[in-house]
């Protein structure tokens, strides 16, 4: 995908919630490369700003735009990378740093660090222990259903926030592979 296409489908995301990107260009435009590159490397859009595994599964949290995004502009002005602002962000023309709102064992699972640095099969192991741990979800204000370990933060459809969730309890077994 060409940076261009990168920086359109951004675009298009800031103004569907009311966002902005990052006013300064020179910064803006290394996020976007970033984001281009890891395309191109994994097959998604893994947040630039963050150590990816190249695991869908385990990455899916930080594909861009992340699960923590809504919250972080809400609460802080900006995204972890400072990619998508609020108003009053682009117009002050700063951003500040925003806290890791990631759960840390979902950054040691998705990078192997929760014994020795043998990423490699750390990473087989953890995407086992993540497949055997997640449970459907359901959004009780569209119905959208997700199998994850967690409900997301906003719902991706109805943009519903995570207490609207609940967990759809099923008779299905639920296999792992
Ligand atoms: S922190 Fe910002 S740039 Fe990174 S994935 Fe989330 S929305 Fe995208």
């Amino acid at each position: 995908m060409s940076l261009d296409k990168v920086r359109q489908r951004a675009e298009q995301d800031a103004k569907s919630r009311g966002y902005h990107l990052n006013p300064d260009p020179g910064f803006l435009n290394d996020l976007l490369e970033g984001l281009k590159t890891n395309e191109e490397r994994y097959g998604y859009p893994a947040c630039p700003c963050r150590m990816s595994s190249g695991f869908f599964d385990l990455d899916r949290d930080i594909i861009c735009p992340c699960d923590y995004r809504d919250p972080d502009v809400e609460e802080h002005g900006a995204c972890y990378c400072s990619l998508y602002v609020d108003e009053a962000t682009h117009g002050s023309g700063e951003a500040k740093p925003v806290p890791e709102r990631r759960p840390p064992e979902k950054q040691a699972k998705a990078l192997g660090l929760d014994e020795d640095r043998e990423v490699e099969p750390k990473v087989v192991r953890a995407v086992q222990a993540f497949e055997t741990e997640r449970k459907l979800f359901y959004c009780k204000q569209c119905g959208y259903v997700t199998f994850r370990e967690e409900p997301p933060y906003v719902c991706p459809i109805c943009r519903a926030k995570q207490e609207l969730f609940a967990e759809l309890k099923t008779s299905l077994k639920l296999w792992t592979t």
